[in-house]
């Protein structure tokens, strides 16, 4: 229990300079410590840092490894995305609540446990995973999370839990001491650009022998293009930043990987760091930033203190800090801000308010993040893979990299394949590479549906297996979930509608509500109680969300919906009440006014029904 915490509060506030604008860090600090932000603390954090209290309260109950309430000492995050769940995460959630005495989201008698479902923890490779604290444990049984809680109920206080839970480390550099994990990369092909050796220090030695602007020009004629989804030209966004003047910029590498089923920066950070800090400073060169930015999602604070080693070796070598790669006047460091559990956060203005110690809420664009991003400055936010890439254009050339790929997308793609596929990973393949032949090479079977890019993208079908993996034709960021013909893509849909329920910040109502009735009514379809007319009612609604919401995730909430009614109608269809003469055969009065009961907050007398 957190009594008298003050002192300790205190301590961590000063520990940041009682800087307001690192409230995450402070908030989360106080947690790990603590075991939750409660109000005592959130009174001496405003305090101390001048934020308004309810900045501070809105921030705890925003992100979701923050707690006003004391959690376990130990908190055990299970994976509940729908890959895992095909793997068996529902037996192992029980196998976990049996051994502990309690349910998902509560805690244990003792205070020594809590247990939690989470969205997507980045290991869909190697599902069903958990989080214990920030130790990564994969490939769950029921038997090995019995196993599991019987270790950590030995444990004994312990600070760091790797020792007792990684009996034997993963491959590459999840071995290396400092992040010890059993998490593999399940690396499945290496291709030219992204997973190659690469000479590290020589693509900067190239960008400051250039001015910034012939460094811009040559990420230009590569063609290269955002990896994160949005395909936006990246030596474009760099441009612009460059051109807003002002004497500060920033440059922000987005290493919140939250969409489900998405895992290739996972492993790009794991096995080429240097090459993700190599793009972040030849960026930082290119738009005049003095200092960059990692926000690490929270799901991989596993690899943080790995991370900072990197970046510690990296100024040691002269590649960060004062006069970097010996060009006098270029002075660059990079700062890692963890994230603390909200997907939202992959958006990178909401990425831009967590880093100033804000909810993660999206701003109003314009003005764009290139004008005004961090702490109102000019920022780029680019993706982790994005920067690799533009490390090699300037270790190889333009030239070269815009050979490889198709006409409109140069270079190559990281892909994270999972779920009914003999070998789950990443695949770095160059754009133009047909679908069909990812699903050869990751040895999937009887496919009946892929998701194209996460829940955010698109579900498709066999007809549409000769499609490429690019931008002008099947645009991703990097997800496929492969789903075999024993799944019921409604029970898909209705999982991928249930994580945007949660993750929706709740700020505009079309997206806040939008979603909830549109998991309603998918599975009112899978429960066999709707007619046609409801079809036609997911698209108006779906349509409707798509164009009324305020950011990204409201805009794209809908397209499991949307796909799925238009490539595997069948599914909807074959699940409708059958009518008789325009009636319907049978009518369930229960069913048929739960809707205004729930609204009405009344229940029809039973006697009734
Ligand atoms: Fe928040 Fe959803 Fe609106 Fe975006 S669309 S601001 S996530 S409620």
């Amino acid at each position: 229990m957190l009594t008298k915490s003050g002192p300790v509060v205190s301590e961590i506030c000063a520990s940041h300079g009682d800087d307001r604008s690192r409230l995450m860090d402070i908030a989360m600090a106080i947690q790990s410590r603590l075991g939750c932000v409660d109000a005592e603390a959130v009174d001496v954090i405003a305090e101390r840092t001048g934020a308004p209290r309810v900045d501070v309260d809105g921030l705890v109950s925003f992100y979701g490894f923050l707690s006003s309430a004391p959690t376990g000492k130990v908190v055990i995050r299970l994976c509940n995305d729908v890959i895992d769940e095909m793997q068996g995460a529902g037996e192992v959630a029980t196998a976990l609540e049996q051994e502990l005495g309690i349910r998902a989201g509560e805690t244990t008698s003792d205070g020594e446990f809590t247990l939690e479902r989470a969205s997507c923890i980045g290991m869909c490779d190697q599902a069903p995973a958990a989080m214990v604290n920030d130790v990564i444990v994969t490939d769950l049984k029921p038997e090995s999370a019995r196993a599991l809680i019987r270790t950590l109920k030995k444990a004994d206080g312990a600070d760091d839990l790797r020792p007792l839970l990684v009996e034997s480390p993963g491959d590459g550099n999840n071995g290396h001491e400092l992040v010890n994990t059993m998490v593999r990369n399940n690396l499945r092909r290496s291709g030219e650009v992204l997973f190659a050796e690469t000479n590290s220090g020589v693509a900067l030695e190239n960008a400051v022998a250039k001015s910034p602007e012939d460094v811009i020009a040559e990420v230009k004629a590569a063609r290269l293009r955002g990896r994160g989804g949005a395909g936006f030209p990246t030596g474009m966004k760099w441009e612009f930043t460059r051109a807003a003047g002002g004497d500060r910029r920033y440059l922000i590498c987005n290493a919140d990987e939250g969409e489900p089923g998405t895992f290739k920066d996972r492993v790009l950070l794991t096995e080429r760091p240097d090459l993700v800090f190599e793009g972040m400073t030849v960026g930082g060169y290119a738009i005049g930033a003095q200092e960059g930015i990692v926000y690490l999602r929270g799901e991989y604070a596993y690899l943080r203190a790995f991370l900072e080693d990197v970046l510690s070796r990296r100024r040691a070598a002269g590649l960060l800090g004062k006069n970097v790669a010996g060009k006098q006047g270029f002075d660059f460091d990079i700062r890692i801000q963890m994230g603390a559990g909200a997907y939202i956060c992959g958006e990178e203005t909401s990425l831009i308010n967590s880093c100033e110690g804000l909810r993660g809420d999206p701003r109003n664009r314009p003005p764009f993040p290139a004008q005004q991003g961090y702490l109102g400055y000019p920022t780029s936010v680019n993706n982790v893979e994005t920067l690799c890439c533009a490390a090699r254009i300037l270790e190889r050339g333009a030239s070269w990299f815009a050979s490889i790929g198709s006409d409109g997308s140069s270079g190559t793609k990281a892909l994270s394949i999972s779920g009914d596929c003999k070998r789950p990973g990443v695949y770095e393949v160059p754009f133009g590479t047909p679908l069909r032949d990812m699903l050869e090479l990751c040895g999937a079977g009887n496919t009946a549906a892929v998701q194209v890019g996460g829940p955010s993208g698109k579900m498709i079908g066999e007809e549409a297996f000769g499609r490429t993996i690019c931008f002008d034709d099947l645009a991703t960021g990097g997800a496929l979930m492969v789903f075999d013909d024993t799944r019921d893509i409604l029970e898909i849909v209705s999982r991928f509608m249930g994580f945007f329920v949660h993750e929706s910040c709740g700020y505009c109502t079309p997206c806040r509500v939008g979603n909830v009735l549109l998991k309603e009514r998918v599975d009112k379809v899978r429960a066999g109680q709707a007619q046609a007319s409801d079809i036609d009612y997911l698209i108006e609604l779906g349509q409707t969300v798509k164009t009324a919401s305020r950011c990204g995730l409201g805009q794209t909430s809908p397209h499991p919906v949307l796909t799925t009614i238009e490539n595997f109608r069948g599914a909807y269809e074959s699940r409708l009440v059958q009518s008789v003469d325009g009636r319907l055969p049978s009518f369930d009065l229960r069913e048929a006014v739960k809707e205004s009961e729930r609204l009405s907050g009344r229940r029809l007398d039973d006697s009734k029904v």
